[in-house]
């Protein structure tokens, strides 16, 4: 499933692309009805989690969201025709986004616009995100911090992959519960800094010095201590842990 950073990384480059133009927009699965936005200015397009919001002049708010196989696809011909099963196409001078397989891609009326947003915890990657804010939720979660990441109502933006590496790098027990507001500001500070690494460079990672490798996440192994990795089910997947460097609480 794309995690935040990747939704930050699409937003950041559709935004620079098509922010300020005047839109072509079309579905060519015909599964949405695009005259709203076709032929109209792109003011911005927007992050928030897991969910990416297009502000169109004198439209509702395009709520897209990836789901676990969702994606798109840039062309830098925008008449180069679609392939099957695009849901919506997006194009501007010189580049166009095709979008397939979201799980969301809709108008979203202001009052929808206010319960998504009202939905969503503090996203590490925004700047207007309150880290005090963060710290409370993450105290005030119930059961056990692994879950809570998940949460999209805690902290929005996080998934299963960066779950195992934030609490790896935080040493904490993903089934530790009652986190203080030294370790939730800690983690909080990790997912700040990690997220945009992953965002600038289109993957997680939790390493600067070795991009590609992970310290637990499926592993076999930890990569710092060697020690065998720890797997169980936490919030619905599997968490991942090493039993040295995060000793249970
Ligand atoms: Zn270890």
């Amino acid at each position: 499933m794309p995690e935040g950073h990747l939704v930050h990384r699409y937003a950041r480059e559709q935004h620079a692309a098509l922010a300020g133009q005047v839109l072509a927009a079309s579905s060519p699965q015909g599964r949405l009805d695009t005259g709203p936005y076709d032929g109209r200015r792109l003011r911005a397009v927007e992050a928030y989690g897991k969910h990416l919001l297009y502000h169109v002049d004198d439209a509702p708010a395009l709520h897209v969201h990836l789901g676990m196989r969702g994606l798109f696809l840039r062309h830098d011909d925008p008449a180069v025709p679609p392939r099957g099963g695009v849901r919506l196409r997006l194009a501007g001078a010189g580049v166009a986004y095709d979008l397939i397989a979201p799980i969301r891609c809709e108008p979203l009326p202001g009052d929808g616009e206010r319960a998504l947003r009202a939905s969503l915890g503090p996203d590490p990657l925004r700047a207007d995100a309150d880290a005090e804010e963060a710290v409370r939720r993450l105290g005030a979660a119930r059961g056990a911090v692994g879950a809570a990441l998940l949460d999209q109502a805690v902290w929005a933006g996080l998934g299963n992959a960066w779950r195992a590496e934030l609490l790896f790098l935080a040493g904490l027990d993903p089934d530790a519960r009652a986190v203080g507001p030294a370790p939730a500001r800690r983690l909080w500070e990790l997912a700040v800094g990690y997220l945009a690494l992953g965002r600038d460079a289109g993957q997680v990672v939790s390493d600067p010095a070795a991009p590609d490798e992970r310290w637990v996440y499926k592993r076999p192994t930890c990569r710092r201590c060697g020690a065998r990795v720890r797997t169980w089910q936490l919030g619905g997947r599997t968490a991942y842990a090493c039993p040295v460097d995060q000793p249970a609480a």
